[in-house]
């Protein structure tokens, strides 16, 4: 029975990229025939990123937008004080 436990517990949520899907278990080819590792691991609640070239390119994006989006709210938020 602690056997099943653990196997449903892995199921619950699997670690996988947040923009290719790939898993630990099934990793994808980072464009240069090399299986793909995590250059941000996956938590229990987010997704991770994979190396491979196009999830990094996209990450990468996100991010500078994210920033862009914090600093925004920063200003607005000075601005109302
Ligand atoms: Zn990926
Ligand atoms: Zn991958």
């Amino acid at each position: 029975m602690q056997f099943r436990q653990i196997d449903d517990a892995s199921k619950l949520k699997a670690s996988s990229c947040r923009y290719c899907g790939c898993t630990d278990k099934t990793p994808c080819l980072d464009g240069m025939d090399e299986p793909c590792y995590w250059i941000e691991q996956p938590t229990r609640t987010r997704d991770g990123v994979c190396s491979n070239l196009k999830c990094v390119t996209v990450f990468r994006r996100d991010k500078k937008q994210a920033k862009r989006v914090a600093h925004k709210q920063a200003r607005t938020s000075a601005r109302a004080l």
